[in-house]
C-alpha cells in the first residue's frame, strides 16, 4: 500500500456495519490510528481483533483526541443522535478537528447539523459514498463531498484511501443531494430491469440469456445488471451487503428533496413507493436484491 495515513492524526470511526467495517479496515491498513465505536460491542471487538485500533466504549472516548471523526450510520436519526446528542460528537470534538458523515443522509438534515456545528466553531463535512461493500473493501468508492472548501481539502487524503475519486460538490448538503439522486437512478434502473425480465420470463425467455442480451444491446452495460442481477438475483445469493430498507430510505430522500424544491418527480415517487412496499412486505433488513420478489410473486415466476 503506497498511501500512508501515519501523519494524519487519530481518527474516530463510528458505525462498524456492512460499510463502516471495511472502510475502517482500509484506513487501518494504511496506517491510520483508529478509535472505533458502535452501539454493538460485538462489532467493535471483532474489528479490533482483526484490524487493530482502540475499542471505544463511548462516543467521548472515541472523539476527544480525534483529528477526524467519520460516521457511517444508518439514517438521519442516528447521525443526529451521534453528532448532537447528549455526550455526542459536538460535545467533545477538538476545535480543529473535522466531523464527516459518510453515510447517506438527507441534505436538509445535514445542513441543519452543519449549521449547529458552525455555531460551535466546528467543521462538518458530508461525504457519502457510491459503491457497496466490495468497493469499500478495495478502496474504489466514489466519494461525494460537501462543506467548506478548506475542511473538504483537509479530508482529501482520507477520501483518497477510501475511494477512487472524490467529487467536490459544493456547499454543505450537496454531497448528500448528489448521493440521493445517484441512488435513485440506481434503484429505478434495477427495478425497471427486474420488471422487464419478469415480463420476458413470463413469456418464456430464459433469464441468463435475457441478462446477457440486455447487457450487450442498446440498454447498455450497467451496474444494476452486472453487479446485482447477474451475481445476486439469478444466483439467489442475496448478499450484496445493503439492506432493502436503506435503498427505500435513499430513494425517499431523493423524492422528498424533489417535493421540497417543487421539482416534478413521478418516477422518484413511484420508485419510492415500490421500494417501501418491498421493505414492508419482505423486511427492511433483507438484502436489496430480494426486491425481485415483488415482481416474481406478482407474476408467479422466478428469474
Ligand atoms: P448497517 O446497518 O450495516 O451499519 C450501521 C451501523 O451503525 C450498525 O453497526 C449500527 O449498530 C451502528 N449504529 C447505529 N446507530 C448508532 C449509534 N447511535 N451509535 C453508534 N453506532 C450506531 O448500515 P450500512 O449498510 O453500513 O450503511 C451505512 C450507511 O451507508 C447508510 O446511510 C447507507 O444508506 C449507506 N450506504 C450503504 C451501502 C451498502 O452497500 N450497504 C452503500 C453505500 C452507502
Amino acid at each position: 500500500m503506497s498511501v500512508s495515513l501515519d501523519a494524519i492524526g487519530p481518527i474516530a470511526f463510528i458505525g462498524l456495519g456492512h460499510m463502516g467495517a471495511p472502510m475502517a479496515a482500509r484506513l487501518a491498513s494504511c496506517g491510520a490510528s483508529l478509535r472505533v465505536h458502535d452501539l454493538r460491542g460485538d462489532l467493535v471487538e471483532r474489528f479490533v481483533a482483526a484490524h487493530g485500533g482502540i475499542a471505544a466504549t463511548s462516543l467521548p472516548a472515541a472523539v476527544d483526541q480525534a483529528a477526524f471523526v467519520i460516521a457511517m450510520l444508518p439514517d438521519d436519526a442516528a447521525v443526529r443522535a451521534v453528532m448532537l446528542g447528549d455526550r455526542g460528537v459536538a460535545a467533545s470534538l477538538p476545535s480543529d478537528a473535522i466531523a464527516i458523515d459518510m453515510g447517506t443522509s438527507s441534505p436538509e438534515s445535514t445542513m441543519a447539523i452543519a449549521a449547529d456545528f458552525a455555531r460551535l466553531g466546528l467543521a462538518y463535512v458530508d461525504a457519502p459514498v457510491m459503491g457497496g461493500v466490495p468497493f469499500a473493501r478495495d478502496g474504489t468508492l466514489d466519494v461525494m463531498a460537501g462543506g467548506g472548501s478548506g475542511a473538504v481539502e483537509r479530508c482529501l487524503p482520507l477520501f483518497g484511501v477510501l475511494g477512487r475519486r472524490t467529487w467536490r460538490c459544493g456547499a454543505s448538503g450537496s454531497g448528500h443531494a448528489l448521493k440521493a439522486i445517484a441512488n435513485f437512478v440506481n434503484a429505478a434502473t434495477f427495478i425497471a430491469l427486474l420488471e422487464a425480465m419478469t415480463i420476458g420470463k413470463k413469456f418464456g425467455v430464459e433469464s441468463a440469456f435475457m441478462a446477457e442480451a440486455l447487457a450487450a444491446m442498446c440498454t447498455g452495460r450497467q451496474h444494476p445488471l452486472e453487479k446485482k442481477i447477474l451475481p445476486q438475483v439469478l444466483t439467489r445469493r442475496f448478499d450484496t451487503g445493503m439492506a432493502m430498507g436503506l435503498i427505500a430510505k435513499d430513494v425517499a430522500i431523493a423524492a422528498s428533496l424533489a417535493h421540497a424544491l417543487g421539482a416534478r418527480s413521478p418516477m422518484a415517487d413511484a420508485t419510492r413507493a415500490l421500494w417501501q412496499e418491498a421493505a414492508a412486505r419482505y423486511g427492511a433488513g433483507r438484502d436489496q436484491a430480494e426486491v425481485v420478489r415483488l415482481w416474481e410473486d406478482g407474476a408467479g415466476v422466478e428469474l
